[in-house]
């Protein structure tokens, strides 16, 4: 069971903002996109779900070529739900409550179980029960992403694409949101897809993580493959995760360390090691 895109490019008007990327992505994985501004995150998530249609190229859903004019659009929209970059995108009804049932309206559920679902899905993203009839605009910046995150979950679809849920957050807001997506992940066998500026989040989160630049995938792999080419990333506008930074200056330092190392618990590990067991032999030999 996978989504696949083959040679797909997508075009606004004259500007190609994606160059025959091929790509399959298997239910269960914990996919970053990483890239800088303009590089085609945005547009290359919503031709994942057959919401924007490649100017040339196909898209297969389980095997399926969705691209073809006879497939039914419906089933798609019933696999791969998408949480845009920006709430406002997302939001529209006239309180929080409503807003988080809306997708839930085509569903064969009873009022009852729909109320039940979307209240559910907000106790997930810890919004309080005394916002549920607020209009989601009044809410902060913050509360309107969890709002547009709980009408995703309420749906309960296999794949969950999010575009930079996290900017603008506050690091507590940011870590409630990135483990409650890995608890989806492995917990509940959804399938994530995260747009993220953060490579700090990527390295902690991310089973594989995608590198586009001007709308063409340059690297696709594991974290740790992918964060040993400072160079290519730097030059594509993509800084290296500070724990990987900091090893790298140490070893620049002279210190011995491994340097392909990512994730803070790795490098705390590798420099207490370092200094402890490592530096103890040199300095007895
Ligand atoms: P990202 O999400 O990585 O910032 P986008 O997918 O939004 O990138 O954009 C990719 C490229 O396509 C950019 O050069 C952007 O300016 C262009 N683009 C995006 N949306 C539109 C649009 N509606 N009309 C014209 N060009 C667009
Ligand atoms: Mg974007």
């Amino acid at each position: 069971m996978s989504i696949r895109l083959e040679n797909v490019s997508y075009s606004y008007g004259e500007k190609q903002a994606i160059k025959n990327v091929s790509l399959d992505i298997k239910y269960g994985e914990f996919i970053a996109i990483i890239g800088h501004i303009g590089s085609g995150k945005s547009t290359i998530i919503q031709l994942l779900n057959g919401l924007k249609i490649p100017t040339k190229g196909s898209v297969y859903f389980d095997g399926k070529e969705i691209t073809k004019k006879d497939y039914k659009k419906g089933k798609l929209i019933e696999k791969v739900s998408i949480v845009f970059q920006y709430p406002e995108q997302q939001l529209f009804e006239k309180t929080v409550i409503k807003d988080v049932c809306y997708g839930l309206i085509n569903k064969e559920l009873s009022e009852e179980e729909g109320l039940e679902r979307a209240k559910k899905a907000l106790k997930i993203v810890k919004i309080d029960e005394s916002d549920y009839y607020s209009s989601p605009f009044e809410l902060s910046g913050g509360q309107k992403r969890r709002v547009a995150i709980a009408g995703v979950l309420a749906m309960d679809l296999d794949v969950i694409v999010l575009d930079e849920p996290t900017a603008g957050l506050d690091p507590i807001g940011k870590n409630d949101i990135l483990s409650m997506l890995k608890d989806l992940n492995q917990n509940r066998n959804k399938t994530i897809v995260l747009v993220s500026h953060d490579m700090n989040d990527v390295c902690e989160y991310a089973d594989r993580v995608i590198a586009i630049n001007q709308g063409e995938i340059v690297f696709d792999d594991t974290p740790k493959e992918v964060f040993k080419n400072k160079k290519e990333l730097e030059a594509m506008g993509i800084k290296l995760p500070e724990a990987n930074m900091l090893l790298r200056n140490l070893k620049d330092k002279g210190f011995l360390v491994d340097t392909s190392l990512i994730n803070i618990d790795e490098t705390v590990e590798e420099i207490f090691d370092y200094l402890t067991v490592r530096r103890g032999l040199n300095e007895k030999s």
